[in-house]
């Protein structure tokens, strides 16, 4: 049984998660998708209506499971559910430093969880949750980009 941790922000979760978590799925037998708290970030929707987003997102994809990550190292948690690795997406060499970084001391940390990098389908390189919100919020259509429970909820929010 080999389980993965998913961890991201997800505000919100965008066609290039999916593409991220189908291709985790055909290496991994269950995949846990943490959703951060991350006050930092000033999210738009909270933790919980994320992660309720997402799970009617994959409801269809029965080795997928969606849980809040609340407080403490997001290694820890990993250790906590016995997973063998920690999924990331790769778009661009911009991300690379940062997650190089952070894979590189959560390794340190706990040598027996390895950080698996996987790269998206071209067409999402350039896609980030942030500039989802961006241009929803100036009444953008995102529909390409953005499962259909996501967008009934973008749209909800920014109704007038
Ligand atoms: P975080 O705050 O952890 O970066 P995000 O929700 O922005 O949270 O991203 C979660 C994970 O999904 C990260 O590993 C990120 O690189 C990856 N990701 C985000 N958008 C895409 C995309 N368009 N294609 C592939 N991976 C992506």
């Amino acid at each position: 049984m080999k389980r993965a941790i998913y961890p991201g922000t997800f505000d919100p979760f965008t066609n290039g998660h999916i593409d991220i978590l189908e291709r985790a799925s055909n290496i991994f037998d269950e995949i846990i998708i943490a959703v951060a708290v991350n006050s930092q970030k000033k999210p738009m929707f909270p933790a919980e209506e994320r992660a309720e987003m997402i799970r009617e997102c994959v409801a269809k994809y029965p080795s997928v499971k969606v849980d809040t990550l609340h407080t403490g190292l997001l290694i820890e948690y990993a250790r906590e559910k016995k997973a063998v690795a920690i999924i990331r997406g790769l778009r661009q060499v911009a991300d690379f430093e940062y997650e190089f970084q952070i894979a590189l001391m959560n390794r340190h940390l706990c040598p027996e969880i390895t950080t698996v990098f996987l790269m998206p389908n071209e067409k999402y390189t350039y896609l980030t949750s942030s500039i989802i919100r961006e241009v929803a919020s100036l009444g953008g259509d995102v529909s390409d980009f953005v499962p259909e429970s996501v967008l009934k909820r973008l749209k909800a929010y920014l109704k007038p």
